[in-house]
């Protein structure tokens, strides 16, 4: 559904059922990378809102002057006894919301629009595959803590080092997780893609969730239906494009039909 970037949080939330306009209040940050901040808010409505894991809240970061502008962050956790929520967040460079995250601080106040987001763990999946970036990572990490301990589940996440490295908390006591090491920079390297197509698929009904960069996510989703892997059973959605800011609501812009 097309959105634009002067709609008022009002309207939007009337088009989104069961969506929450929220106001929080930065509680503490934590570094959980040397590149990704942890946000930790609080706020009236956390209580009781009803998050899945994978989803993610359109957060109103400043702009230069222009109004409702968002960018759109994975919930990592979400604590409702306390009513809290934490969002981890790459600090990658330049950008609205790399800027925000990295300037915030504890007492501000930020509002934020959710929860967001349609891809869901599948239900009767024998086995589940994700593949992931730093960005991804937090949903990914919440999607794999969903899983029970007997899930068969393979990870693949693309990162620039042993230090953006991040263990989920629970999920399948035989996760095949695996780190990928760039040698060429985030959004140009084809090492998704080259682990994608290597990798041994397990057996049965698997089903994929592949989140990034927009042009790995198509890379390394083609490669999957080269795989045998059915499109239908396979999830994805690019989270930033190279070289080009997201749009005002917080999607990556498509690149235009030639
Ligand atoms: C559903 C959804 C959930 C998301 N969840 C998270 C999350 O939990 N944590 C998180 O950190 N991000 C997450 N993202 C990605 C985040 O919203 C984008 O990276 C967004 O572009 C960041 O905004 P920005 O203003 O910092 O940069 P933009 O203004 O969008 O881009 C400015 C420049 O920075 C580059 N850039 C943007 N993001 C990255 C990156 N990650 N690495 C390297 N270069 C980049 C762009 O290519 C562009 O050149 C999510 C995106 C979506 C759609």
């Amino acid at each position: 559904m097309a959105r634009t970037e002067g709609e008022e949080p009002t309207a939007l939330l009337q088009r989104l059922p069961g969506v929450r306009l929220l106001s929080l209040t930065l509680h503490e940050t934590q570094m959980v990378t040397p590149s990704t901040r942890r946000l930790r808010f609080v706020g009236e409505g956390l209580s009781d809102l009803e998050v899945r894991p994978g989803q993610d809240l359109m957060v109103e970061v400043p702009a230069e002057g222009r109004r409702h502008f968002r960018r759109r962050y994975s919930v990592r956790s979400l604590d409702r006894a306390v009513g809290a929520v934490d969002l981890d967040i790459v600090l990658h460079g330049d950008g609205p919301g790399a800027r925000w995250a990295a300037a915030v601080e504890p007492g501000d106040t930020v509002e934020a629009i959710g929860p967001r987001g349609k891809i869901f763990v599948a239900d009767g999946a024998d086995w589940h595959l994700f593949c992931a970036d730093e960005a991804s990572l937090p949903a990914t990490l919440a999607m794999i803590e969903s899983l029970p301990p007997s899930a068969v589940a393979v990870a693949l996440v693309e990162v620039d080092g042993a230090s953006d490295h991040v263990a989920p908390g629970s999920g399948p006591e035989a996760l095949d997780l695996r780190w990928l090491h760039r040698t060429e920079p985030a959004g140009r390297d084809p090492v998704m893609t080259t682990a994608v197509t290597a990798l041994g698929l397990p057996a049965g009904h698997g089903h994929a969730y592949v989140f990034g960069e927009l042009h790995v996510v198509a890379a390394a989703r083609q490669a999957l239906v080269g795989r045998g892997m059915d499109p239908a059973d396979i999830d994805h959605k690019g989270y930033w494009r190279l070289g080009v800011a997201n749009a005002a609501h917080g999607e990556p812009e498509r690149p235009r039909p030639a």
